[in-house]
């Protein structure tokens, strides 16, 4: 009964179902339905300076995964936050914000490499149960909160409607989500060893991190590559022992 209510509550709320009730071949089609929706949401941008960028880096960073670059779509969207995602299916995007930050293409491959190892480790389909849960808390929250309303007391009411807001935007934006600090780090040191077969040099991955650092100190909200990854200092230790370990020393 618990699982059945896990899955009822994954398709409502993330239309995303949960990994445990459906095939990764479902998955990537409900992942396809999430990428037209964000690209109905959020313009696509066609500007030759963050496009060209993108496609020269992507397939390159794709083969070095084992990858068929021809089977993966990829998009860049007018955002100044510093973020990118991937989905199921094979699709992931950079915002034009994160894309303004990246020195050279070493720096591109980075979150190429990050984002492409998430659909391979297949990232998604193992967050979905915990941002379930997480939203069946914000949502616990919420009729928490309504039901404490004495009627008419509309601050109350409001605070209510806020949470259902919330709610409402994190299933909209669901693909930017969290996900867990172990799977950024696997990403991380996948994403490293990508690079490094494609021919860049992973130590500006570290370079990259650290400008990422100082940068997203002055961003409005929190982006998945600001806020929700894990702390920069453990972050770098990690790429820069998986650096040492492919037998390059970076500053
Ligand atoms: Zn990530």
């Amino acid at each position: 009964m618990a699982g059945f209510l896990r899955c009822l509550f994954g398709l409502a709320i993330f239309a995303l179902p949960l990994a445990g009730c459906v095939t990764d071949d479902q998955l990537a089609s409900q992942a396809t339905g999430t990428w037209r929706k964000i690209k109905q949401e959020k313009p696509v941008t066609t500007d030759p300076r963050y496009t060209s960028r993108l496609n020269r880096v992507a397939p390159i960073v794709l083969r070095a995964s084992g990858q068929d670059p021809s089977q993966w779509e990829w998009a860049v969207f007018e955002d100044d936050s510093l973020n990118a995602f991937a989905l199921p299916g094979n699709k992931f995007a950079l915002f034009t914000g994160i894309l303004d930050i990246m020195e050279n293409d070493a720096q591109i491959a980075t979150v190429v490499g990050h984002e492409v190892a998430h659909v391979l480790y297949r990232h998604s389909a193992k967050r979905t149960n915990q941002n379930v849960l997480a939203s069946v808390g914000v949502i616990g929250a919420t009729i928490a909160l309504g039901a404490g309303c004495e009627s008419g007391d509309r601050a109350c009411q409001q605070r209510s409607e806020t949470a259902a807001q919330v709610a409402g935007a994190a299933a909209l934006y669901g693909a930017l989500l969290p996900y867990s600090r172990k799977h950024e780090l696997e990403a991380d040191v996948a994403g490293l060893q990508y690079m490094n077969t494609a021919g860049y040099d992973v130590c500006e991955a570290i370079a990259f991190w650290n400008q990422m650092t100082r940068a997203s100190a002055g961003q409005p909200r929190p982006a998945e590559f600001a806020s929700t990854h894990p702390a920069s200092e453990r972050r770098v230790r990690t790429l820069r022992a998986e650096a040492e370990r492919l037998g390059k020393s970076c500053r």
